[in-house]
């Protein structure tokens, strides 16, 4: 896991203002909640797709340090994050107290498109589940894997926070990669 991606153990924790991207995820609401996810797949192709750069693949391939994930895998991850709120999210409307698990493993690298393709299948598709939640479906709940309950809305919230997080992070993380060293592989070995 990248150090600066969104603990999936602490879904349901809603601390406060995220001291790296700044959003509450307390502050979004279900209406807010399916126009961001339908705002994400443009965004991080916005991000992603740099064809007036040189610099371009290197950008979004290269990984900014030892440990530290390439924008292109950040933009794997929030796909992989959407899928599996998807899941979690049937599970809770369709069983009584679930056990789910909105962890996800490694992403894994692709082309760039077929990145932004995944998360455009999986934004849309978690958006399409938004729409279909009404009134005290929203409080249907389950359990995270490690410990702590989780209502629809706290899942919802964290697909919303992930991908507002994300787009953060690749920013950094290209903003990084710009002024480092040029290295001669598209990607450090780890
Ligand atoms: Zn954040």
């Amino acid at each position: 896991m990248d150090p600066r991606a969104v603990d999936p153990t602490a879904v349901s924790a809603d601390a406060g203002p995220c001291p790296i991207c700044g959003l509450d995820p307390r502050t979004v609401k279900p209406p807010d909640a399916s126009a961001a996810l339908r705002s994400y797949p443009r965004r991080y192709r916005r991000l992603l797709v740099r064809v007036d750069d040189d610099e371009g693949a290197r950008v979004v391939t290269q990984r900014p340090g030892t440990g530290r994930w390439s924008a292109l895998e950040h933009g794997a991850h929030v796909a992989d994050v959407m899928g599996a709120v998807a899941k979690a999210v049937e599970q809770v409307q369709l069983h009584d107290e679930p056990s789910v698990d909105v962890g996800v493993g490694a992403p894994r690298t692709a082309a760039v498109d077929e990145v932004l393709d995944r998360i455009r299948t999986e934004c849309d598709g978690l958006a399409a589940r938004v729409d279909n939640i009404e009134g005290r479906q929203w409080q249907r709940h389950g359990w995270l894997r490690s410990g702590p309950q989780v209502s629809t809305m706290d899942l919802v919230r964290h697909a919303v926070h992930v991908g507002t997080h994300h787009r953060r992070v690749v920013e950094e993380v290209m903003a990084t990669v710009l002024l480092g060293p040029k290295r001669t592989g598209n990607r450090t070995t780890h």
